[in-house]
């Protein structure tokens, strides 16, 4: 899939669009999602151009993956989730659920947080 950048994570990169930041570094942009799924629920992006984690894990330098790791990191520690648990979860394709064509990894934390994937 070819990257489309007017996505809108890729306008709240260039600042086009307001996001709540959390944190930022030369890796990553986090941010609030619009519309939470849980009492903490974070949004994080890589700066550059990746349609998922596929298209991520197989382009990225070391240096760029590593960064974004670690800016995963970060903003767990800024909201104290190791303490009491969290989950990272990322959405890719039509089966995944992607919405936003630009990488991103969801930081949900705050409360317990149920089954891992919702049963039919
Ligand atoms: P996906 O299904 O692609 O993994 O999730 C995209 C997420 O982006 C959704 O949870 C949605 O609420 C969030 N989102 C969509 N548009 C915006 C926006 O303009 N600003 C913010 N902060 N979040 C957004």
């Amino acid at each position: 899939m070819k990257y489309d950048k007017n996505n809108i994570f890729a306008r709240i990169l260039r600042k086009e669009v307001p996001a709540k930041v959390v944190y930022e570094d030369n890796y990553a942009l986090a941010f609030h999602d619009i519309n939470p799924k849980a009492p903490i629920h974070i949004l994080i992006i890589p700066k550059g151009e990746y349609v998922s984690f596929y298209d991520f894990s197989e382009k990225a330098s070391p240096e760029l993956m590593v960064g974004f790791t670690k800016a995963i990191h970060a903003v767990i520690k800024s909201f104290d989730l190791q303490k009491s648990g969290f989950r990272i979860l990322s959405n890719e394709g039509s089966n995944g659920g992607q919405e936003v064509p630009h990488y991103h990894m969801h930081i949900f934390g705050g409360r317990p947080l149920g089954r891992m994937i919702p049963q039919e």
